[in-house]
Order: structure tokens, then C-alpha cells, then sequence
């Protein structure tokens, strides 16, 4: 049978009543759902009264398990795919899947709902015109520095997620990298209890959490208003002066100099030159 569908569905990203009536009705029609994990997505089926078989399927097994559900829809088995919260695939398993149910010609169709970026964005009154999702930045210092100075002259709202574990780090990081006035909203808990939109400067941002250690708990979208063009091109001219005085002094002074000259942060230019 060729009609056989792997549908990939959006489930809520806290409040339990963000779910399609399309999801809830396709979930009962399917053979069986694929998710991130069975102990999570069992009480969510439960509390609609779906009882379905569930494939577990995480990043650490997505490949193997990935043959066997594509060999089931090549079967006739119309099967669902769903994460622990949100949509699929965006920071989350079933990339694998995907790319092998589209590669032996099996149809795949998304049934769109909950996506903490999207809706972080739809309440910051920052510009979406255009956007970038970052997802989560690396863990390690040095490596979450670096993704950043490259990100320091893109002009487009940058959006990330991140946890209560790392909120301050990343927002300390950004804030001597990007400056501290650039304009960024904390969207915390959406759709939960403690549901809270901050909105301001990254210095005022990481004040605010500093101040109010609840501020750091949970789960964040982190959006930062993109470079204007007079900041794009102070990055990009500090940038040209760091690798050219680097040449001749030590990184670090090269760096505090080509920071001075052309007015940009001082660690938007650091590390960059070595790349560029
Ligand atoms: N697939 C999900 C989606 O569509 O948004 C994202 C999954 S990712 C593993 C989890 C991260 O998403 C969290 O660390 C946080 O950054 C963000 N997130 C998820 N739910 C959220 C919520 N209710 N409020 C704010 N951020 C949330």
C-alpha cells in the first residue's frame, strides 16, 4: 500500500490542551507512535484516552529503530512521530526517521502545533521579519564563545533555547560578546504556572535573573534583537584591524585595540580573525 503515512506531530510544550484536534484524531488512527520517550508520551495519550503500542526512539537509537519503522510504512502502516514537547525534530529526535521515510518514498506530513520558538517570538515584539534559530548553544565555554563571536554581525533576531542549568552563563556570555545594549527578550515557561516574558537589554536581562533566582528556573527562549547595519559594520571593520594587528602583537592587546578603533565589543572580534 502506497498511502501509508508517517505523520509527524506537534504535542504541547507545557499547557496539556495545545494539541491539535487533527493531532488527537490522527494519534488514535495510527498502528503505532514513535517518541522521544514512552514514560513521557504515555500519561499525555492517557489523559486523552489513547492507548497506542509506542516505539521508543531517542538520539542514541534513532538509526536502528529508524529501518524497522521505515520497513512498517513500506509495510502499509500508517505510524506517528512525536517529541517530548513541541515539535518534532526542532531540538529534538526524528531527523533520522524523516530523512529515511522520505528516502525509500514513503509520504510524510506534519501536523503543525506547539513550538516554544515560534511561540517565544510571536509575543517579543522583536523583528521577525527575518530570524535565526540557534537552538541550544554548546555547553563547554569556549565552544558557546566562539558560535557566538560568529554571531555577533548577523542582522537577523536570533533565537535560542536553553535550560535553568546554563541561562545565566549564556546570558553573560552574550552580553560581553553581543554588548549590553543590544535589545533581548527572555521568554520563560510558556503556556506553565510561572509563564513570564522579560523584555529589555541583555544588561538589564541578566540583571533581572541575577537579582531573582526564580527568574532562573525552567525552561527558556532566549531572543536577541539582530545587528544593525552601523553595528554590522563596526564589527566587520574591528575585525579587519584585529587580524591585521595581530599580525604584529600579542591577540589580546591586538583585539583591545581593533575593539577601541572601530567602537565593537571587544570579544565580538577575539577568535574571529583565526577563521576569517
Ligand atoms: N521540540 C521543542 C519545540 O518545538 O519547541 C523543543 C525541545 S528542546 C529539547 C527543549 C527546549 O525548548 C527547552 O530547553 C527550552 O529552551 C525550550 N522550551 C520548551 N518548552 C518551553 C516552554 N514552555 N517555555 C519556554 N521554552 C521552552
Amino acid at each position: 500500500m502506497s498511502t501509508a503515512t508517517l505523520y509527524v506531530i506537534a504535542t504541547p510544550i507545557g499547557n496539556l490542551a495545545d494539541i491539535s484536534a487533527r493531532a488527537l484524531q490522527t494519534l488514535r488512527e495510527v498502528a503505532a507512535v514513535c517518541a522521544e520517550d514512552t514514560r513521557h508520551t504515555r500519561p499525555l495519550l492517557a489523559h486523552y484516552g489513547i492507548d497506542k503500542p509506542l516505539i521508543a526512539l531517542h538520539d542514541h537509537n534513532e538509526e536502528a529503530i529508524a529501518d524497522k519503522v521505515v520497513a512498517r510504512l513500506l509495510a502499509g502502516e500508517s505510524l506517528a512521530l512525536v517529541s517530548d514537547a513541541g515539535t518534532p525534530l526542532v531540538s529534538d529526535p526524528g531527523f533520522k526517521l524523516v530523512r529515511a521515510a522520505r528516502a525509500a518514498g514513503v509520504k510524510v506530513s506534519p501536523i503543525p502545533g506547539a513550538c516554544a520558538a515560534i511561540a517565544a517570538l510571536s509575543v517579543a515584539g522583536l523583528p521577525s521579519d527575518r530570524f535565526a534559530f540557534e537552538g541550544f548553544l554548546p555547553a563547554k565555554a569556549s565552544a558557546r564563545r566562539e558560535r557566538l563571536s560568529r554571531l555577533a554581525s548577523a542582522t537577523a533576531t536570533l533565537v535560542f533555547y536553553e535550560s535553568s542549568h546554563r541561562i545565566e552563563e549564556s546570558l553573560a556570555d552574550m552580553l560581553a560578546i553581543f554588548g549590553g545594549d543590544r535589545p533581548a527578550v527572555l521568554a520563560r515557561e510558556l503556556t506553565k504556572l510561572f509563564e513570564t516574558v522579560l523584555d529589555g537589554d541583555l544588561a538589564s536581562l541578566l540583571a533581572q535573573i541575577q537579582a531573582d533566582p526564580n527568574q532562573r528556573r525552567g525552561e527558556f527562549v532566549v531572543m536577541v534583537q539582530g545587528a544593525g547595519d552601523d553595528e554590522a559594520a563596526q564589527i566587520a571593520e574591528g575585525r579587519r584591524l584585529y587580524a591585521r594587528l595581530n599580525e604584529h602583537l600579542p591577540p589580546s592587546t591586538a583585539a583591545k585595540l581593533a575593539a577601541e578603533l572601530s567602537g565593537a565589543p571587544r570579544k565580538a572580534l577575539y577568535g574571529q580573525a583565526d577563521h576569517h
